[in-house]
């Protein structure tokens, strides 16, 4: 859906309601003098009147004591205009916003959404139109009666297209967009690659590997308290989503070979409780069972779903050899461990009983899998560190040195012998059968071998560093980051580095003070949350370059490009008098540049 262009400018004559702007005490001067105004023009009131009918708000008596008040004091007057500015950034349709009596509506924003019927809907409802029903009432706010319809109703392709034509006719109707008349502005667009060192590209493809291999890529973590999620949610750190901790992952380095052995030493220690939680969970199992079969003889020991999982170890079933071997080893252990304690099964609780054993198996084949996957990544790391440290020494099948990788599983080989395998999709190494694929093969030398972190902080800050280092002394850079955590990291390295910068978040009092100080020149870089409110509507015109640390990690294209849109609004607008450079950095062959290609 498009609206209206219209030139003229919305700004020019807008009487602007910030409501925040009122103090306290002017309104209720106001709100005395309107009281006054009103009795003094007024015809003499008859005594018979009421003081409600003179009076209905309590005005008198709220000259002493606000409190007396009988309505929200906004809401007394019927204004002549209520403008909203930045209205995307207000929450729900029902604010004390729509509750206004007001001759003229406005809505104010640089990016107002408009793609779907929703977005309309939500411009509609603060102008006091209701365009049709919310088509996507949050889910925790339904009633069972309300999710039950929600599931039942579908509506008809004459009913959508109904309702697009009116928000179509409501955007012709009602809104208009100003073509922001910046042309003037001179600025440019530049991408910087920046190519991560052997270290840290062995640290970024070992996360992804291993978000890879335990099925991480778009899960979500859904119960915390459970181990395993609890085991899975620590590989995400502080991130709520794969992509986040992968982007976080190209720009946040520390300590070189330190950290890949810090990375190591940590996946160990989660195989290790994965594999104690096997084991744990098999004599769980052995327990149950053992109560199962003394309380129901007829119990067919050799078709329920333990037995048959005991026997797939003899198969070879999770499709690795070295984490067969394993839990044959674990296996072994868990049935020699004596069982203290039984439990009592009736046989009114046998048929639960019974289910809880089959979920006990689906627990015991479900982490069977999760260790194969870190198995699989542990291996595949060890590997790409021996190859950057020259201490690989393997031999491949066919009896040469080894000099390729398989990222999916961590086996080696020569390179001729895994070419060959991958042309149908096998691994070259005895006993496994991952699914390899060309692009999981990684060569030796791609890999590098220095051992080092660019810099101290990696290739990405050092990057940054030159480039606002390039910049004269007298103009200043805007960089956006999205994440609290990456944004304190790059602060703390330009400090390092002798950069001054500030980062725009904390209170709004905070934010303001760290504002002036930028506007005044006592720093260089202004860090800002890319996705965050903390400086939208602000005038940063004295910064002349813009950086984006990494691209913008969110759900949809349009909220991308607005995003950035709004971004670069802050330098290059009104009262800017250089020429502005946008610059976007991306680490070159990870996550970075594949949201950059999808989003442009
Ligand atoms: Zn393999
Ligand atoms: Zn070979």
């Amino acid at each position: 859906m498009e609206p209206t262009c219209d030139a003229a400018s919305m700004h020019a004559w807008s009487i602007e309601l910030a409501m925040y702007a009122f103090a306290l005490s002017t309104l209720l001067m106001l709100c005395g003098a309107v009281y006054t105004c009103t009795r003094d023009d007024a015809k003499p009131a008859k005594k018979t009147k009421t003081a409600r009918s003179t009076d209905p708000f309590s005005l008198a008596k709220a000259q002493t004591d606000f409190t007396n008040l009988t309505s929200p004091l906004l809401e007394i007057f019927h204004w002549s205009r209520v403008v909203v500015d930045e209205y995307t950034y207000i929450e729900g349709e029902k604010t004390a916003i729509t509750s206004l009596s007001a001759q003229h509506r406005w809505c104010l924003s640089g990016t107002p959404p408009t793609s779907t019927f929703q977005d309309i809907n939500g411009i509609a409802a603060f102008l006091g139109v209701k365009l049709g029903v919310a088509d996507t009432m949050e889910v925790k706010n339904m009633s069972k009666v309300e999710l039950f319809r929600h599931f039942q109703q579908t509506y008809s392709s004459a009913w959508h297209t109904r309702r697009h034509e009116l928000a179509q006719e409501f955007l012709e109707r009602y809104v208009r967009q100003n073509v922001a008349d910046i042309d003037e502005i001179p600025f440019t667009h530049n991408t910087l690659p920046v190519t991560l060192s052997p270290a840290e590209r062995a640290i970024y493809i070992e996360l992804d590997a291993h978000l890879h291999a335990l099925d991480m890529k778009s899960a979500k973590i859904k119960n915390k308290s459970s181990d395993r999620d609890s085991r899975l949610s620590a590989i995400l750190g502080s991130s709520s989503s794969a992509e986040e901790a992968l982007v976080k992952r190209c720009s946040m380095f520390e300590g070189g070979g330190d950290m890949c052995s810090a990375i190591i030493k940590a996946r160990q220690h989660q195989l290790e409780a994965c594999v104690s939680e096997f084991n744990e969970k098999i004599i769980e199992a052995r327990i149950l069972r053992e109560a199962i079969v003394r309380a129901d003889s007829a119990y067919d020991s050799t078709t329920e779903p333990f037995s048959r999982w005991r026997s797939s170890l003899e198969t070879d079933v999770c499709g690795d050899g070295e984490a067969n071997a394993l839990f044959k080893e674990q296996a072994v252990k868990a049935f020699a461990a004596p069982i203290i304690a039984i439990d009592t099964v009736s046989a009114k609780n046998l048929s639960d009983k019974a289910y809880e054993l089959r979920e006990m198996v689906h627990a015991i084949r479900s982490l069977q899998k999760e260790c194969v996957g870190r198995l699989r990544s542990l291996r595949f790391f060890i590997g790409v560190r021996k190859f950057q440290q020259g201490t690989m020494d393997d031999m491949c099948i066919c009896g040469k040195t080894v000099d390729t990788i398989i990222s999916s599983c961590g086996h080696s080989g020569c390179h001729a012998c895994i070419m060959e395998h991958a042309n149908k999709q096998l691994c070259v190494a005895d006993g496994c059968h991952s699914t390899v694929h060309v692009t999981d093969i990684v060569s030796a030398p791609d890999l590098g071998t220095s051992d080092t972190i660019t810099g101290n902080h990696g290739a990405k800050v050092d990057a940054l560093v030159s480039l606002v280092q390039q910049i004269p002394s007298d103009e200043r850079a805007l960089v956006f980051v999205q994440f609290d955590d990456l944004m304190q990291f790059v602060a703390e390295a330009l400090e390092d580095d002798g950069i001054k910068a500030l980062q725009l978040k904390g209170s709004v009092h905070q934010r303001t003070s760290r504002l002036e100080s930028f506007q005044n020149g006592q720093a260089k870089v202004l860090l800002l949350d890319i996705a965050g409110e903390s400086a939208s509507g602000a005038n940063l015109t004295v910064a002349s370059h813009v950086i984006f640390y990494h691209p913008l990690v969110t759900p949809s294209k349009q909220q991308y490009a607005a995003t950035q849109t709004q971004a670069i609004g802050r330098a290059v607008r009104y009262g800017q008098t250089r020429k502005v450079h946008i610059t976007h950095m991306v680490a070159a062959g990870t996550i970075e540049t594949e949201i950059m290609a999808a989003m442009s």
